[in-house]
């Protein structure tokens, strides 16, 4: 999502701009110089187009001069926007200050807009036409708060910000696509047989839904799913055909081709390294994962404590898997996977809100802060999700963070939001 960046001296109406933007009904705030408010970005949408506002404005509360808390803020802003709107007052005009935050903005590469706000009526809005001295070419005069001028200005956002990622989200969404892995005999093909006879039905064509012809619909828990390369189960089932290198190759294609993985494991034996490989192959793709053991049969009552400690050490690195423990052959549990499927699945596609992700994120940074390394800390500014499936995080940053203090707020992140059966991504975007 990109970042739209508000600057500008204080008592100009940058919270009211921003208030304007993202439409929503509160209290309105004036800049008070000196006066500390927490700011947090905030998602606003504009013609079908999401993007995140920024107030730059709390940033600097304890500067003393007003010169080098725009000069900071717009510093901010240059590194983490994608566009910057520098607001100026037109009922005062350009000030020293004002030309002075100019000379920085102009520097950075970044597509600037001169807002003219409390352009309330006509005159202070031809008025406003003075600012084009202030070479950030037309003003765009802004009533921030009747609202005056603010679609105009909005419509120049948009051409402003980087071209929208294509949309490839079908608008209805047929059935979800699942893969079914594991190693040779974990019982794929068994599992298969289960759920066609527990189910009844194995659909292999639904009227008015294209499936590919190697795919299967099968009924889990009561849902239509789309097993993805089930072609491939049954062809290795009859016979011991290709080699470990083209069973390798089926299996990523299948985890590519679907949504959500279900790794089948034979808890009867040991995890192995192939069994490894192939948890690496979902958590690289980035598709939501549930482990299923199967073969629970197997297990003797007074070993099970024993062997689910032995396979919390083996996932360690990935403690967030669904995981359930299933027989194809009794049927024990099969009817565990759907809920899981649709748990991973939720978690895959969680839109945390900007608003709530900064709020936690501030009181996280304040009560532990990054260590002091050679007399500096890098600060952590704000975080936006910058997109699901699964989901994925940009922390904006004064510097780079250490490897372990990055990993401290991915898990922080995980225990505050959840994200079972889900991979998640944490990028840092640095300001030069
Ligand atoms: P695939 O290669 O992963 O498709 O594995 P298969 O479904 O062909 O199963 C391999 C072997 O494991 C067969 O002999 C199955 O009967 C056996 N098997 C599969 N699931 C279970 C189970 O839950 N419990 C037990 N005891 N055996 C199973």
């Amino acid at each position: 999502v990109p970042v739209v960046a508000v600057v500008g001296r204080p008592n100009v109406g940058k919270s009211t701009l921003v208030n304007r933007i993202i439409g929503r009904r509160q209290a309105v705030v004036e800049d008070t110089p000196g006066v500390t408010r927490d700011r947090v970005p905030y998602d606003a949408e504009w013609s079908g187009r999401q993007f995140t506002v920024v107030d730059t404005g709390g940033w600097e509360p304890d500067a003393k001069d007003r010169a080098a808390a725009i000069a900071a803020q717009a510093e901010i802003a240059v590194a983490t926007a994608d566009v910057v709107l520098f607001v100026v007052d037109s009922t005062v005009g350009a000030t020293d200050v004002d030309e002075a935050a100019v000379r920085m903005l102009r520097r950075s590469a970044k597509p600037v807009l001169l807002v003219a706000n409390k352009a309330d009526n006509q005159s202070v809005e031809l008025e406003s036409a003075g600012l084009w001295s202030l070479g950030l070419g037309q003003p765009y005069p802004v009533s921030a708060l009747h609202g005056r001028g603010s679609g105009d200005l909005l419509d120049a956002v948009l051409e402003a910000l980087p071209a929208p990622p294509p949309v490839t989200e079908p608008e209805e969404r047929g059935p979800r696509r699942v893969a079914l892995v594991g190693r040779p005999n974990v019982g794929k093909s068994s599992l298969l047989n289960r759920l066609a006879k527990e189910e009844r039905a194995v659909v292999d064509a639904v009227a008015g839904t294209t499936v590919d012809p190697v795919d299967s619909l099968v009924q889990i828990g009561g849902e239509t799913w789309q097993l993805v390369d089930t072609a491939g189960l049954r062809k290795r089932a009859g016979r011991a055909s290709g080699t470990e290198y083209y069973a390798s190759l089926r299996t990523a294609g299948a985890i590519d081709a679907a949504e959500v993985a279900v790794v089948l494991l034979d808890a009867s034996e040991p995890i192995s390294e192939q069994d490894q490989r192939i948890l690496g192959m979902v958590t690289e793709a980035g598709r939501a994962l549930v482990i299923a053991f199967n073969k629970w049969d197997l297990v003797d009552d007074d070993r099970r404590y024993q062997l689910e400690k032995e396979i919390d050490r083996e996932l360690r690195r990935i403690p967030w898997a669904l995981r359930v423990n299933i027989s194809a052959k009794t049927g024990r549990a099969v009817d565990k996977l759907a809920p899981a499927l649709r748990t991973a699945l939720e978690s895959w596609e969680t839109r945390v809100p900007t608003g709530q992700l900064n709020q936690w994120l501030t009181a996280l940074v304040q009560a532990t802060p990054h260590p002091v390394r050679g007399g500096r800390a890098p600060r952590v500014l704000f975080a936006t999700q910058a997109g699901t499936r699964p989901p994925r995080f940009v922390l904006f940053t004064t510097g780079p963070l250490d490897a372990g203090y990055q990993r401290f707020v991915e898990r922080k992140l995980r225990e505050e939001f959840g994200f079972a059966g889900s991979p998640v991504e944490v990028s840092v975007r640095p300001r030069k």
